[in-house]
C-alpha cells in the first residue's frame, strides 16, 4: 500500500525526466564503489544516473522496511533495530553523492531533480515512521529494554529511535493521528504561505531613489551595484535616469547604513526593513504567524507536551525550554550593559558635532563604523599576504589536527573528483592506519551554494564496515592561473571551522549510522566546528602558518594582536540583537496548546519587555513578523542553539587552555569521549564528563570581550 502511494506522487507530480533509464549494474551505484574507502566513481557517474538509483533506492528501502514490520518472528533488537540500520544504503549511497553535488557543483538538471526527489525522500521518511506495524515492533523492543543486557551504544539506539517515532506521532491514538495530519498540512501551507509573502515583501521594501544627495557616502562601486539593481527592477525608458535601488538584506540591520552619511536615508531604510512585512498589505505577515504558533502550540499538546518547544527539544542537548532559557536570561545582563555602554560612547561621538540628536537604531552601524576605523581598523590588504591557502590548510588546521591527534595526512591524486579544483586528502591515524578521506573544494563557482559546509559522501559505520569519507566546501575567491589565493582572516576560520565539522566526520567511530559523527543535534552539532576555529588563533598554530607567502617572515605582532582585538568590537549589540531574536523564538513557542490567537505587535513588544530585550537603539536581529529561520527554515524553539553551542565551545576550549592547550593528551582524550562518540551518549552527560562539570557562559563572555579576564 505504501509503495502505491509512492507511484501515485510520482505520477503526479510527473516525473523529472521524461525517460528514466532503468537501473541494473551497469549504474555506478548500483554496487558500494570499488575504490579506496567506497569513494564515490566521479570519473564513472554521469548526471542521468541519479534519478534511476534514487528511485531504486526508495523502493528498495521501503521493500526493507516492510520486511522488517511484517516479519513473523517476534521483534527483537537485531531483526528490528539492527536491520532498520542495515536497511535503506542504496538510497544513501546515492543520496550522498548526490546531496554534495547538488550543493557544490550543480546545473538546472540535477536542480530539477532535487526538487522532484526531496519532498519524496521526505515523505518516505514519515511513512516509515508512521507505520504502525513497524511501530509496535520498536515499542515491543523499547518496553524491555532493561531486560535485553544491550551494550550502551545499542541502548542509545533503541531509545532515540523510539523517541523519534513518538516525536513523529507514532504513540498517537488514530483520530489524534488524523488530527496531527491535519495540522501540519495547516503548518506547511502556512509556511508557505509565509515565505511566499516575505519573498515578496522583502522585495518591495527595497529602497529606492532617483536623489544622488541620498546615497551620499556610498562608494563608487556600491552607487554602481544600486543603479544596477533599479534598472533590473525596472528598465528605464531611453533616455530616462532609472534611479537606485538597494535591496534589503534579511536581517533587521541593513550593512548598506554603514556607510550612507544622509541621515534620513539611513531613517528610511532602516524602517523598509524593520516594517518590510507588516504594511498591511497582501505581503503582510502577522496573520500567518499567529496562526502559526496557535497551531505549533496546539501540535504539542496534541503530542503530549506544555508547548511546542518542550516537545521540539525532547531530542536536543538542551532537552527543556527552560534549560535553553535560563541560558539566554544569563547572558543578557552582560549583553545589555555592553550595548547600553557602546550605545553611550556613539553618543558622544553624536554629541560631539553640530547637529545633535538621539542615536537610533538606524545611526547604530554608521557610528560603530566610525568606532571601529579609530580603534581596530584592519587593512585587509596588509593581511591576505599572510594567509596563504596552501600554508594555511597545511601549516595550519593540518598542523593543528596533527599536534592535537597525532594524525597525518597524504593528498591522493588518483581518486576521482566531481570538479578539476577539487583535492582528496588521505587521513592517517597516529598508528599509521588509514582513518577516512577528505575532500576540499575551496573556490567560488557560479553552480555552488553560498556559504561553506561539511558533509559526508560515506557515513562511517562499524555495522556496515564504512570508513568515513567526508568534504569541506567553502567560497573563496580563486586567484588567477598561477597565483597564490590569499584569504582574509574570516576565510582562515571558515577552514578550521569547516574542519572541525570535518573531524567529528572523519573520528566517528560508532557500530550504528544513525548515531555517527555529525548527526547530532542542532545544539550540539556546530560545538566542534567552533571549538576547532580557536586553533586558528593559538600562537604556536598562528605563527607556524601566518607567514608571508614571497618572503616567508611572520606577520608582524602588532598586526597579528589587531586581528585578535577586532573580535570584540560591537560584540554587546551583535550579542543583544541574537539574544533578543531568540528569547523571542522561544516566547511563541512556549504558547501552551489552549492560547488564543495572538496580536503580534503587543506579544513582540511584551515579550522583549518580559525578557529584558527591550533596548530602543538595539532590535532583535529578526523581527517576529520577518524571523524565516523559525517559521519556515526549522529554526522554531532553536535559535538558541547557535548561542549554546558557542558556550560549549569556548567553555571547551578554556578546559584546553587550563590543561596545557595544543598538546595530544589533550587532543587525544577530547577526541576519545566526545568527537568519536556522534550521538552515542546523552550530549549533556558526554560533555559534563569530559569537561568535570557543566559547561558555564563565562568562557563565552570573555571571548567575546564581555568581561573582564580575571574576574
Ligand atoms: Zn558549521
Amino acid at each position: 500500500m505504501t509503495l502505491g502511494i509512492l507511484i501515485a506522487m510520482g505520477t503526479a507530480s510527473g516525473a523529472a525526466q521524461t525517460q528514466v533509464a532503468a537501473f541494473g549494474p551497469e549504474n555506478p551505484f548500483y554496487a558500494p564503489s570499488a575504490l579506496p574507502f567506497h569513494a564515490p566513481a566521479f570519473d564513472k557517474i554521469k548526471d542521468s544516473d541519479y534519478q534511476p538509483a534514487i528511485d531504486a533506492g526508495m523502493a528498495q528501502k521501503l521493500e526493507e522496511v516492510e520486511a522488517i514490520a511484517n516479519n513473523p518472528a517476534a521483534p527483537t533488537f537485531e531483526n528490528t533495530f539492527v536491520a532498520l540500520e542495515r536497511a535503506g544504503q542504496l538510497l544513501d549511497r546515492v543520496w550522498n553523492v548526490f546531496n554534495c553535488v547538488t550543493g557544490a557543483n550543480t546545473n538546472d538538471d540535477l536542480q530539477k531533480l532535487l526538487t522532484y526527489e526531496t519532498p519524496r525522500t521526505t515523505a518516505l521518511d514519515d511513512e516509515i515512521h508512521l507505520n504502525a506495524k513497524l511501530f509496535a515492533r520498536v515499542k515491543a523492543v523499547y518496553e524491555k529494554r532493561a531486560s535485553l543486557h544491550l551494550d550502551p551504544e545499542s541502548l542509545r539506539l533503541v531509545e532515540y529511535q523510539y523517541q523519534e517515532f513518538v516525536k513523529a506521532g507514532a504513540n498517537l491514538s488514530e483520530e489524534d493521528k488524523a488530527r496531527l495530519k491535519k495540522l501540519n498540512e495547516e503548518g506547511s501551507k502556512l509556511e508557505t504561505d509565509f515565505l511566499n509573502r516575505l519573498l515578496a515583501a522583502a522585495k518591495d521594501g527595497a529602497y529606492a531613489t532617483s536623489d544622488p544627495k541620498a546615497l551620499e557616502g556610498l562608494s563608487e562601486a556600491q552607487k554602481a551595484a544600486a543603479a544596477q539593481a533599479a534598472q533590473e527592477r525596472k528598465p528605464a525608458a531611453a533616455g530616462k535616469q532609472q534611479g537606485w535601488v538597494i535591496p534589503l538584506q534579511n536581517t533587521t540591520q541593513q550593512p548598506i547604513l554603514t556607510f550612507l552619511t544622509n541621515r534620513s536615508t539611513r531613517q528610511a531604510i532602516f524602517e523598509n526593513s524593520w516594517n518590510r512585512a507588516e504594511r498591511g498589505d497582501a505581503n503582510d505577515t502577522r496573520a500567518d504567524i499567529a496562526r502559526l504558533a496557535q497551531l505549533r502550540a496546539e501540535k504539542g499538546a496534541l503530542l503530549g507536551y506544555g508547548s511546542y518547544a518542550a516537545w521540539n527539544l525532547t531530542d536536543q542537548m538542551a532537552e527543556t525550554p527552560k534549560a535553553a532559557i535560563d541560558f539566554l536570561d544569563a547572558l543578557t545582563p552582560a549583553a545589555t550593559a555592553r550595548a547600553t555602554s557602546e550605545g553611550k560612547d556613539m553618543q558622544a561621538l553624536i554629541d560631539s558635532e553640530p547637529s545633535g540628536f538621539t542615536l537610533q537604531p538606524w545611526d547604530w552601524e554608521f557610528y560603530a563604523e566610525q568606532v571601529r576605523k579609530a580603534k581596530y581598523d584592519l587593512d585587509e590588504s596588509q593581511i591576505r599576504p599572510y594567509f596563504e591557502l596552501n600554508s594555511v590548510l597545511e601549516n595550519g588546521v593540518f598542523f593543528a589536527a596533527n599536534k592535537l591527534y597525532g594524525i597525518t595526512f597524504k593528498e591522493r591524486k588518483d581518486i576521482p573528483v566531481y570538479q578539476p579544483d577539487v583535492r582528496v586528502f588521505e587521513v592517517f591515524d597516529a598508528d599509521g592506519k588509514a582513518l577516512a578521506l577528505w575532500y576540499c573544494d575551496y573556490y567560488k563557482r557560479d553552480n555552488k551554494n553560498g556559504g561553506a559546509w561539511m558533509d559526508s559522501l560515506v557515513q562511517q559505520s562499524k555495522l556496515l564496515g564504512n570508513l568515513p569519507v567526508v568534504f569541506n566546501v567553502a567560497n573563496f575567491e580563486k586567484p588567477a592561473q598561477g597565483q597564490p589565493a590569499l584569504l582574509s582572516f574570516d576565510d582562515v576560520t571558515t577552514m578550521f571551522h569547516e574542519f572541525g565539522h570535518g573531524l567529528h566526520g572523519m573520528f566517528a567511530n560508532t557500530e550504528y549510522p544513525t548515531l555517527s559523527g555529525t548527526q547530532t543535534p542542532r545544539d550540539f552539532v556546530e560545538f566542534p566546528s567552533q571549538f576547532n576555529e580557536h586553533w586558528a588563533s593559538d600562537p604556536a598554530v598562528f605563527a607556524n602558518y601566518a607567514k608571508h607567502y614571497k618572503t616567508g617572515e611572520p606577520m608582524p605582532a602588532e598586526l597579528a594582536a589587531k586581528i585578535k582585538k577586532s573580535k570584540t568590537f560591537n560584540q554587546g549589540y551583535a550579542l543583544t540583537e541574537i539574544l533578543a531574536a531568540a528569547r523571542l523564538d522561544m516566547e511563541w513557542h512556549m504558547l501552551p496548546g489552549t492560547a488564543p490567537l495572538q496580536n503580534p505587535d503587543t506579544f513582540e513588544t511584551d515579550a522583549l519587555q518580559r525578557t529584558h530585550l527591550a533596548l530602543a537603539a538595539v532590535p532583535p536581529r529578526y523581527r517576529s513578523s520577518y524571523f524565516l529561520h523559525i517559521w519556515d527554515n526549522g529554526y522554531q524553539a532553536g535559535y538558541y542553539a547557535y548561542l549554546w553551542s558557542e558556550m560549549l565551545d569556548d567553555d571547551a576550549f578554556q578546559w584546553f587552555e587550563d590543561h596545557g592547550g595544543l598538546t595530544r593528551a589533550n587532543g587525544d582524550r577530547f577526541r576519545q569521549m566526545v568527537l568519536s562518540r556522534g550521538n552515542t551518549e546523552d550530549l549533556e552527560k558526554m560533555y559534563e564528563v569530559w569537561r568535570g562539570g557543566k559547561p558555564a557562559i563565562e568562557p563565552m563572555l570573555k571571548v567575546r570581550g564581555l568581561k573582564e579576564e580575571g574576574k
